[in-house]
């Protein structure tokens, strides 16, 4: 409880340096950064001060306004702090390819800030830029950036569609990254214009995305992309899927606000999905009919029905 409390006291003041605070971080492994260390990465005291500083103030937000339906300190540094952070390998990977810094990321739909903000305090010499359609969110994100001290980013209150037909952001970007935005095939309408040559999409997923990995491989040559990689991250259950912009993306894309999530590039093998979504259905009141009758199901019910 003592920690809770220390943890309380520390959070309050924008002060993480304190002697007490110090001497507690030399005793007692740090949350944050015992998980980190066991994905891999390693954390520093002052970068798990900004963590702890993050959650505090996402706590605070959520209670008042909804950022995120997690609420739990645990689930936040596991499924938000830490997931964000296993982009990093790739990341890292990617951007030894790439010309000579800053290097610039930007976060399609950054949210409460997932993976834009647990990277940049990881990685602090990028140029990160954080675009997000709702202005409550863009008011946290402010927040956390004046509240951690973090330099070279950005927030931009705004829609991708619009966004990427700015010159001022259209193929200028080394990384993409979405996460739990829309379906792959609208990440790449989204997320491909703002890479030059070369850069590359990093979008984590759940596992089971065959079908929607499918229709972005008919989408991907479409909008100046090639999928690379999709590859389930190890103790993870995200699919990180990357993407190498290799041709520059037709005008015409992104489609006005709103069109890419709704009719995703790829028809081809959308129609494959819907293929293989009837087959499924079929399949399953086959194995419905094939059943005996079940205590839950009785005649009675079903002819009432
Ligand atoms: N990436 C965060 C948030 C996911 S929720 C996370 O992983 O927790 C999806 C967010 O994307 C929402 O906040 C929504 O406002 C934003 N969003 C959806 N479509 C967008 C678009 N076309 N341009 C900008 N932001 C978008």
């Amino acid at each position: 409880m003592g920690e809770a409390d220390d943890n309380e006291s520390g959070a309050a003041e924008a002060s993480p340096a304190t002697n007490h605070g110090a001497d507690r971080a030399a005793q007692v492994p740090h949350a944050m950064a015992a998980l980190a260390h066991a994905a891999g990465l390693e954390i520093s005291p002052e970068q798990a001060g900004q963590f702890d500083a993050y959650r505090g103030l996402l706590l605070d937000w959520n209670a008042r306004t909804n950022l995120t339906a997690i609420t739990d300190p645990d689930e936040v540094d596991r499924r938000l702090f830490l997931d964000s952070m296993l982009l990093l390998p790739a990341l890292d990977a990617a951007l030894l390819l790439m010309p000579a810094s800053p290097n610039r990321l930007i976060d399609v739909g950054s949210g409460a800030g997932f993976p834009g903000l647990p990277i940049k305090i990881m990685r602090p010499d990028l140029d990160i830029t954080l675009i997000e359609a709702t202005g409550k969110k863009v008011a946290f994100l402010n927040a956390c950036i004046a509240e951690l001290g973090l330099g070279q980013i950005t927030t931009i209150h705004g829609r991708a569609e619009e966004l990427a037909r700015d010159p001022a952001y259209r193929e200028q970007f080394d990384v993409v990254t979405a996460r739990a935005v829309a379906s792959l095939p609208a990440l790449l309408e989204l997320g491909m214009p703002f890479l030059h040559l070369g850069g590359r999409g990093l979008f984590p997923k759940g596992l089971d995305i065959a079908m929607e990995l499918s229709a972005a491989e008919a989408a991907a040559p479409l909008v100046g992309g090639q999928i690379v990689a999709s590859r389930v991250l190890p103790g993870s259950q995200t699919t990180l899927v990357a993407v190498a912009k290799v041709g520059s993306t037709p005008k015409k894309y992104p489609r006005r606000a709103g069109i890419p999530a709704r009719e995703p590039l790829g028809h081809l093998d959308r129609s494959m999905y819907d293929h293989s979504a009837r087959r499924r259905r079929r399949h399953s009141a086959e194995s419905v009919r094939s059943d005996p009758p079940r205590a839950e199901r009785p005649a009675a019910a079903r002819g009432s029905s």
